[in-house]
């Protein structure tokens, strides 16, 4: 008997090819990248194991009886279970794409190969007595038995199976994963077809080589995507994991750190150094948890993910490491991380996304201020769903007529006249209650709504207006509350323009609240063309929550307000730090010689009333003057000339004087 094993050697060849560039990328590999190594080691071992066996034939004049015997049993014992190997590689996948339902009868194909491959081993054992698979003659000549085919024909049992499971679960596998596995019964129809051609050449190693091959390249190296610059796994390949450990419910901690202000970082030393400092915090987090997976989660986010046992103390270990220095390239530096700790599986609902979760208590954290943790519980999981619930809502907020207007007078403290209103809005559902805007207005420039929401807001105002009008009374001037993202819409000024032409409004009659952030950065150019142009027709501007977190004068001196408004936080803190007192006082002479009116909002006493009194300040709101009403009440009292001038600023508290 002669074989051609030559073909057998290459696919060895191969197979160790494969081998050494497979090495694990990943410092945590998942089940399946375990079971193709696993099925790369077992192949080469089968076909060493088979080339082996040939030469022992080949050579039988020389090689004593039992080493023929021998490895031919360990053949055939090994050889035909590469394809079970290699199928169930392949359910694996499957299986961990499966939905709950699906995965009983994916176990149950799974026993079903096992069993046959059982059965086979039997008769394997059985050969040694019955000489069914094959024998050797007195010469040691090699012969075979009856069931000599028996193999081949359990290797394509194994592979319909395969096959017909593969179509069977199509629905939810990706649809490149199953054109790959259908080129498989045509590749073996093909190697069978050659084989027929050739008989002496030992072809069944080629054929797993090529089965094995095509899964290599289409499966396992796609999987992971790497950082280029951490070298790490990317977000994307982050996000995919975390899908993998929820579905298999696997006990892991995650971790991701957010550099807080990194972009100073990045001005200060440049882009260059910035990227290095990243590289070496991402570096330093494998050293703290040399058992985890670092990931590059963002531009200025790593995440690790680990399964080692102790939880808590791995986020505390990062947190310590980011209170001291970090050095690159010379230049040594402090490093501020927000952190956002999740375990999973997550207990207190287990189908929450997780991203959904990380990016909730990444961003809880930061609000809280630099170098915060936040662990994704059951709180971060009630903002979540008061979010999603409020999202809804909001969405559609307009059509159910879940909004209204209020409006807020602003008085002359010297006159007590109503120099103004300011618009505020109001949500309302039956299933939430009163929101307040402070809660929704962030959220609907987040959904990206907070247009539709101005333009609604601007209608009404018309409206109102226009009522006033069309009963013969003279229009307030009302003042509207307009975020930055609003402002930086170019069609901004044409739907304004157009609105209170529609309604016939005179310009003067609205003026627009805009905040300092409408002007940071790169915005800043766009946003004064912008006011440029609405002043040109007649609309006018006040600065809103002026000294509210940082202002800059230098910025305000520019810009064309009429009026600057105090936030209301410094008036409150007068009270308690009577320095404040000194620098309300100076703001407002400062803003004055500019030719600014100032607005102080937030009266709440007849104290703050005569402070701000004594230091000239111009114009004043707050509940102790008036609270935000309805349109009606405000339309009421307008109409009966309550607010003009309003008695508690000029004395009278009984009668309001006309
Ligand atoms: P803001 O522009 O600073 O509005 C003033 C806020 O102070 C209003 O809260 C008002 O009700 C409240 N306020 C007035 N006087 C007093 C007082 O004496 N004491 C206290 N404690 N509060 C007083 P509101 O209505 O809850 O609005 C919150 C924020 O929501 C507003 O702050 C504004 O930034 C935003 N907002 C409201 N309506 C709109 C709108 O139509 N469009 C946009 N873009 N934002 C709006
Ligand atoms: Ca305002
Ligand atoms: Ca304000």
């Amino acid at each position: 008997m002669y074989w051609n094993a030559v073909p057998e050697m290459i696919a060895a060849l191969i197979i160790l090819v494969l081998l050494l560039n497979s090495r694990d990328v990943h410092a945590m590999p998942s089940m399946r990248d375990r079971m193709f190594r696993f099925t790369l080691y077992y192949s080469l071992f089968s076909f060493l194991l088979n080339i082996l066996s040939i030469e022992t034939v080949h050579f039988h004049q020389v090689v004593p009886r039992w080493a023929i015997i021998a490895s031919n049993a360990a053949y055939f014992a090994f050889y035909p279970l590469i394809t079970p190997v290699f199928i169930f590689y392949i359910l694996l996948y499957a299986f961990e794409r499966a939905p709950e339902e699906h995965r009983v009868r994916l176990r149950t194909t799974g026993t079903i190969i096992l069993g046959s491959a059982a059965l086979y081993l039997v008769i394997v054992l059985l050969n040694f007595s019955y000489g069914w698979l094959f024998s050797l003659d007195e010469t040691n000549e090699y012969v075979r038995g009856p069931l000599n085919r028996l193999s081949l024909l359990l290797a394509m049992v194994h592979i319909v199976i395969g096959v017909l499971t593969v179509l069977r679960e199509r629905s939810y596998l990706d649809k490149f994963f199953f054109k790959v596995l259908l080129w498989f019964p045509m590749l073996s129809l093909a190697i069978v077809i050659i084989q027929a051609l050739y008989l002496e050449v030992v072809l069944t190693g080629s054929a797993l080589v090529i089965a094995i091959l095509s899964v290599y390249l289409n499966f396992q190296t796609k999987k992971i995507s790497i950082d280029t610059l951490t070298e790490f796994p990317n977000r994307e390949t982050f996000v995919s994991n975390l899908e993998t450990i929820v579905r298999h419910k696997r006990k892991v901690t995650v971790v991701v750190a957010s550099l807080d202000n990194f972009k100073s970082v990045n001005d200060t030393f440049g882009q260059k150094r910035g990227d290095l400092f990243l590289k070496e915090v991402a570096n330093t987090l494998q050293q703290l948890c040399p058992k985890g997976q670092p990931y590059r989660y963002g531009g200025d986010e790593l995440a690790i993910i680990t399964d080692s046992t102790d939880r808590g103390q791995l986020v505390e270990t990062i947190a310590e490491r980011f209170e001291r220095e970090w050095t690159v390239d010379g230049i040594t530096t402090r490093l501020s991380t927000s952190l956002a700790l999740l375990e999973l599986p997550f207990r207190a609902d287990p189908s929450t996304d997780p991203i959904t979760l990380i990016d909730h208590a990444l961003r809880t954290a930061k609000n809280r201020g630099p170098g915060q943790m936040v662990r994704c519980d059951t709180m971060v999981l009630h903002t979540i769903r008061r979010k999603n619930q409020l999202s809804e809502r909001l969405l559609r907020a307009i059509p159910e007529e879940s909004l209204s207007l209020y409006y807020q007078p602003i008085f002359s403290i010297d006159t007590g006249t109503m120099m103004m209103a300011e618009a505020l809005l109001r949500m309302e559902t039956k299933e939430l209650g009163p929101i307040t805007p402070s809660e929704f207005i962030p959220l609907a420039e987040e959904l990206g709504i907070i247009g539709e929401l101005g333009r609604w807001v601007l209608e009404q105002v018309c409206i109102l207006l226009s009522d006033f009008r069309s009963r013969g009374k003279e229009m307030p001037i009302i003042s509207i509350n307009f975020s930055s993202q609003q402002f930086s819409n170019p069609k901004v000024v044409k739907d304004i323009l157009e609105t209170i032409e529609r309604y016939r409004i005179p310009p003067g009659k609205i003026i627009l609240e805009l905040t300092e952030s409408t002007f940071i950065g790169s915005s800043f150019q766009d946003a004064l063309e912008v006011m440029h142009q609405l002043l040109g027709h007649g609309i006018h501007f006040n600065l809103d929550d002026f000294g509210s977190g940082y202002s800059n004068l230098s910025y305000v001196v520019n810009l064309p307000f009429r009026c600057i408004k105090l936030d209301k936080s410094l008036l409150w803190d007068v009270e308690e730090k009577n320095r404040m007192h000194h620098l309300i006082e100076s703001i407002i002479k400062v803003v004055r010689q500019i030719d600014y009116q100032v607005i102080v909002e937030g009266v709440e006493n007849a104290s703050q009333v005569s402070f701000l009194r004594s230091i000239e300040c111009d114009m004043i709101q707050g509940y102790y003057l008036c609270p935000p009403l309805p349109r009606d009440e405000f339309t009421r009292r307008h109409e009966a000339k309550l607010f003009s001038p309003l008695a508690k600023l000029v004395g009278n508290p009984e009668e309001p004087l006309d």
